[in-house]
Protein backbone atom coordinates (compact mmCIF):
# COMPACT_ATOMS: atom_id res chain seq x y z
CA UNK A 1 0.00 0.00 0.00
CA UNK A 2 1.54 3.39 -0.39
CA UNK A 3 -0.36 6.99 -1.22
CA UNK A 4 -0.18 10.76 -0.51
CA UNK A 5 -1.34 12.10 2.37
CA UNK A 6 -2.54 15.69 1.84
CA UNK A 7 -2.78 18.15 4.98
CA UNK A 8 -4.71 21.30 4.19
CA UNK A 9 -6.64 23.71 6.34
CA UNK A 10 -6.59 27.69 7.97
CA UNK A 11 -3.51 29.14 9.37
CA UNK A 12 -2.91 27.65 13.35
CA UNK A 13 -5.15 24.63 13.26
CA UNK A 14 -2.14 22.61 13.99
CA UNK A 15 -1.45 21.24 10.22
CA UNK A 16 1.96 21.02 11.42
CA UNK A 17 1.83 19.15 14.85
CA UNK A 18 -0.35 16.70 13.12
CA UNK A 19 1.71 15.80 10.50
CA UNK A 20 4.81 15.29 13.13
CA UNK A 21 2.41 13.44 15.68
CA UNK A 22 1.46 10.98 12.91
CA UNK A 23 5.39 10.37 11.36
CA UNK A 24 7.19 10.24 14.90
CA UNK A 25 4.03 8.32 16.12
CA UNK A 26 5.53 5.04 14.33
CA UNK A 27 9.21 5.45 14.85
CA UNK A 28 10.06 2.83 16.13
CA UNK A 29 8.67 0.40 13.64
CA UNK A 30 9.41 2.70 10.64
CA UNK A 31 12.41 4.76 8.73
CA UNK A 32 11.44 8.38 8.74
CA UNK A 33 12.34 11.36 6.66
CA UNK A 34 11.47 14.70 6.73
CA UNK A 35 12.10 17.06 3.90
CA UNK A 36 11.68 20.57 3.89
CA UNK A 37 10.67 22.34 1.01
CA UNK A 38 9.95 26.08 0.42
CA UNK A 39 5.90 25.53 0.14
CA UNK A 40 5.26 21.88 1.03
CA UNK A 41 6.77 20.01 3.61
CA UNK A 42 6.81 16.13 2.88
CA UNK A 43 7.28 13.13 5.54
CA UNK A 44 7.80 10.03 4.64
CA UNK A 45 6.32 7.19 6.10
CA UNK A 46 7.19 3.60 5.41
CA UNK A 47 7.14 0.11 6.50
CA UNK A 48 7.63 -3.60 5.16
CA UNK A 49 4.08 -2.99 3.21
CA UNK A 50 3.40 0.20 3.11
CA UNK A 51 4.73 3.72 2.51
CA UNK A 52 2.50 6.84 2.91
CA UNK A 53 3.93 10.75 2.04
CA UNK A 54 2.26 13.41 4.25
CA UNK A 55 2.30 16.96 2.60
CA UNK A 56 1.65 19.62 4.93
CA UNK A 57 0.52 22.82 3.31
CA UNK A 58 0.63 26.70 4.04
CA UNK A 59 -3.08 27.23 5.02
CA UNK A 60 -5.41 28.24 3.23
CA UNK A 61 -5.67 32.14 2.43
CA UNK A 62 -7.80 34.69 0.93
CA UNK A 63 -5.62 35.37 -2.30
CA UNK A 64 -5.09 39.14 -1.97
CA UNK A 65 -1.67 39.39 -3.23
CA UNK A 66 0.75 37.82 -4.72
CA UNK A 67 2.57 35.33 -2.78
CA UNK A 68 -0.73 34.09 -1.45
CA UNK A 69 -2.03 33.61 -4.94
CA UNK A 70 1.07 31.27 -4.96
CA UNK A 71 1.02 29.66 -1.95
CA UNK A 72 -2.76 28.82 -2.65
CA UNK A 73 -1.82 27.23 -6.04
CA UNK A 74 0.34 24.66 -3.23
CA UNK A 75 -3.45 24.26 -1.75
CA UNK A 76 -5.32 23.68 -4.60
CA UNK A 77 -2.95 21.24 -5.66
CA UNK A 78 -3.26 19.45 -2.79
CA UNK A 79 -6.47 18.54 -3.22
CA UNK A 80 -6.13 17.01 -6.47
CA UNK A 81 -3.04 15.11 -6.23
CA UNK A 82 -4.06 13.84 -2.77
CA UNK A 83 -4.86 9.61 -2.15
CA UNK A 84 -6.31 10.96 1.65
CA UNK A 85 -6.73 14.57 2.23
CA UNK A 86 -6.83 15.36 5.65
CA UNK A 87 -8.53 18.38 6.39
CA UNK A 88 -7.66 19.90 9.59
CA UNK A 89 -10.16 22.59 11.84
CA UNK A 90 -10.23 23.25 15.44
CA UNK A 91 -11.89 23.86 19.03
CA UNK A 92 -10.70 27.77 18.45
CA UNK A 93 -11.18 28.88 14.82
CA UNK A 94 -14.82 30.03 13.79
CA UNK A 95 -15.81 26.71 11.49
CA UNK A 96 -17.90 28.15 8.69
CA UNK A 97 -15.17 30.46 7.04
CA UNK A 98 -14.10 28.45 4.31
CA UNK A 99 -17.24 28.19 2.10
CA UNK A 100 -15.68 27.96 -1.04
CA UNK A 101 -12.84 25.77 -0.20
CA UNK A 102 -15.37 23.23 1.38
CA UNK A 103 -17.02 23.58 -2.08
CA UNK A 104 -14.00 22.11 -3.31
CA UNK A 105 -13.45 19.73 -0.82
CA UNK A 106 -16.52 18.15 -1.30
CA UNK A 107 -16.19 17.54 -4.78
CA UNK A 108 -12.57 15.84 -4.62
CA UNK A 109 -12.54 12.71 -5.55
CA UNK A 110 -10.07 11.67 -2.57
CA UNK A 111 -12.04 10.10 1.00
CA UNK A 112 -11.46 13.20 3.69
CA UNK A 113 -10.67 12.68 6.82
CA UNK A 114 -11.95 15.65 9.10
CA UNK A 115 -9.53 16.58 12.26
CA UNK A 116 -11.16 18.77 14.79
CA UNK A 117 -7.88 19.18 16.68
CA UNK A 118 -7.17 20.89 20.21
CA UNK A 119 -10.17 19.30 21.71
CA UNK A 120 -7.35 19.46 25.36
CA UNK A 121 -8.90 22.93 25.15
CA UNK A 122 -12.40 22.13 25.12
CA UNK A 123 -15.19 20.35 27.12
CA UNK A 124 -16.77 17.33 25.80
CA UNK A 125 -20.59 18.90 25.09
CA UNK A 126 -18.51 21.57 22.57
CA UNK A 127 -17.06 19.22 20.84
CA UNK A 128 -19.74 16.74 20.11
CA UNK A 129 -21.27 20.20 19.15
CA UNK A 130 -18.71 20.76 16.90
CA UNK A 131 -18.65 17.03 15.53
CA UNK A 132 -22.34 17.37 14.49
CA UNK A 133 -21.78 20.56 12.79
CA UNK A 134 -19.01 19.05 10.65
CA UNK A 135 -20.92 15.67 9.88
CA UNK A 136 -23.40 18.07 8.14
CA UNK A 137 -20.57 20.32 6.22
CA UNK A 138 -18.67 17.41 4.97
CA UNK A 139 -21.29 13.89 5.16
CA UNK A 140 -19.11 12.36 3.50
CA UNK A 141 -15.41 12.34 5.39
CA UNK A 142 -14.72 10.18 8.00
CA UNK A 143 -14.12 12.83 11.25
CA UNK A 144 -11.98 12.47 14.55
CA UNK A 145 -11.61 14.51 17.40
CA UNK A 146 -8.32 15.03 18.78
CA UNK A 147 -5.61 16.46 19.87
CA UNK A 148 -1.77 16.81 18.51
CA UNK A 149 0.05 18.13 21.15
CA UNK A 150 -1.15 15.55 23.83
CA UNK A 151 -1.17 12.80 20.92
CA UNK A 152 -4.99 11.90 21.88
CA UNK A 153 -6.38 10.07 18.83
CA UNK A 154 -3.49 9.76 16.52
CA UNK A 155 -3.07 6.02 16.11
CA UNK A 156 -6.97 5.51 14.98
CA UNK A 157 -5.96 8.25 12.42
CA UNK A 158 -3.03 6.67 11.22
CA UNK A 159 -5.50 3.04 10.86
CA UNK A 160 -7.70 5.04 9.01
CA UNK A 161 -5.56 6.49 6.17
CA UNK A 162 -3.68 3.05 5.93
CA UNK A 163 -7.46 1.21 5.63
CA UNK A 164 -7.90 3.58 3.17
CA UNK A 165 -5.21 3.83 0.43
P1 LIG B 1 -0.53 25.10 11.43
O1 LIG B 1 -0.38 26.55 11.11
O2 LIG B 1 -1.89 24.63 11.04
O3 LIG B 1 0.56 24.25 10.84
O4 LIG B 1 -0.48 24.95 13.04
P2 LIG B 1 0.75 24.51 13.95
O5 LIG B 1 0.96 23.05 13.88
O6 LIG B 1 1.91 25.37 13.64
O7 LIG B 1 0.16 24.84 15.39
C1 LIG B 1 -0.27 26.15 15.71
C2 LIG B 1 -0.28 26.30 17.23
O8 LIG B 1 -1.28 25.45 17.80
C3 LIG B 1 1.03 25.90 17.88
O9 LIG B 1 1.28 26.78 18.94
C4 LIG B 1 0.76 24.50 18.39
O10 LIG B 1 1.55 24.15 19.49
C5 LIG B 1 -0.70 24.61 18.78
N1 LIG B 1 -1.37 23.29 18.77
C6 LIG B 1 -1.34 22.35 17.82
N2 LIG B 1 -2.05 21.26 18.15
C7 LIG B 1 -2.56 21.51 19.38
C8 LIG B 1 -3.40 20.76 20.29
O11 LIG B 1 -3.81 19.62 20.05
N3 LIG B 1 -3.72 21.37 21.47
C9 LIG B 1 -3.28 22.62 21.79
N4 LIG B 1 -3.65 23.12 22.96
N5 LIG B 1 -2.49 23.34 20.96
C10 LIG B 1 -2.14 22.81 19.78
MG1 LIG C 1 2.10 24.77 9.55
Amino acid sequence: KSGFVNIVGNPNVGKSTIMNALVGERLSIITKKMQTTRHRIKGIVSGDDFQIVYSDTPGILKPNYKLQESMMKFVNTALIDADVILYVTDVVEQPDKNAEYLEKIRKSNAPVIVLINKIDLSTQGDVMKLYEYWKDLLPAADIYAISATEKFNIGPIFDRILELL
